[in-house]
């Protein structure tokens, strides 16, 4: 992400509100854009790797711009019941309950689904009134037609390596959602964000990302997914904790990547060029 929005129009946070707000890096001019599209009533498409730091810059702007933040993980599962609402029984009446969705555009707070390609079709289809410029979301059971207030906003993440013909979003479901690329930092803010989010001592933060840069370099020989800088802060916290820096980076950065005994070997090689 290099510079591609005009001078700067986010707002100072302000003092009285910068405790909450959850510690985000930015590494582009992602704020920006997440601002321009909230000021104008845009869905946001969120593309990246797992671990790359997609919720935490949601949950950070969320706070930022004074919004509730509801969080949906999709899986294969999820209706459209599950994010609308639905009747629920009880004492013998029954009683409509909102669902993340509807309570989000009722309270105009930010709804981010995560993952939404693993969604079926038919239930990302109910978002199709919301994000255009109608902006309502209709609840058939009720007969309601909700009309989304001008502080709701749709974001919506995924990570399209995991992208295969069965999973991937209709295209009339993206192209309804300006979209921006995540992928993981460059070496110096990623040992910046090792460094905050761990407390680890820069060199040791440097030499993390210098091996998280080395098995990503292996990635389309050996790995499905790389190592994400969500894994690199597991390895920090391990040092810390006291493991020794193999072992810490033999549990959070070899295991979790594969389960081939091979492959587990050149990582381990690779991490002892290193520590
Ligand atoms: P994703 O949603 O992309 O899978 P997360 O947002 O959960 O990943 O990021 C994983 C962790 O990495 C976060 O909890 C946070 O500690 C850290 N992280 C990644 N990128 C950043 C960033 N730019 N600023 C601050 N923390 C980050």
């Amino acid at each position: 992400m290099n510079d591609f929005l005009p001078a700067a129009l986010l707002e100072k946070v302000s003092p009285s509100h910068s405790q909450a707000i959850p510690y985000y890096r930015e590494v582009g001019q992602e704020c920006q854009l997440f601002e321009f599209a909230f000021q104008r009533g845009l869905p946001l498409l969120i593309k990246g790797p797992t671990g790359c730091g997609k919720t935490r810059f949601v949950a950070h702007m969320a706070a930022r711009l004074e919004r509730p933040l509801i969080t949906v993980a999709c899986h294969d599962d999820l209706s459209a019941a599950d994010l609308v609402g639905r009747h629920l029984i009880g004492d013998g009446e029954t009683i409509w309950s909102d669902g993340p969705l509807t309570r989000s555009v009722r309270e105009g707070g930010i709804c981010y689904l995560d993952e939404i390609v693993e969604a079926r079709k038919d239930t990302t289809v109910v978002l199709h009134p919301l994000t255009d410029d109608r902006r309502v979301l209709p609840i058939e059971r009720t007969g309601e037609l909700l009309q989304a207030p001008s502080e709701f906003m749709l974001v919506a993440s995924y990570n399209p390596g995991y992208q295969n013909l069965l999973k991937n979003l209709k295209p009339s479901t993206r192209q309804r959602f300006v979209a921006i690329e995540f992928s993981y930092p460059q070496a110096e803010i990623e040992t910046d964000i090792i460094v905050q989010e761990s407390g680890i001592d820069r060199a040791c933060a440097q030499t993390l990302v210098a091996i998280a840069q080395a098995f990503r370099r292996l990635q389309h020989y050996h790995l499905e997914e790389s190592a994400s800088t969500r894994l690199l802060i597991y390895a920090a916290k391990l040092m810390l904790a006291g493991l020794t820096p193999r072992a810490a980076c033999h549990f959070a950065l070899a295991q979790p990547l594969s389960d081939e005994a091979s492959t587990i070997a050149a990582l381990l090689e690779v991490i002892h060029l290193h520590f």
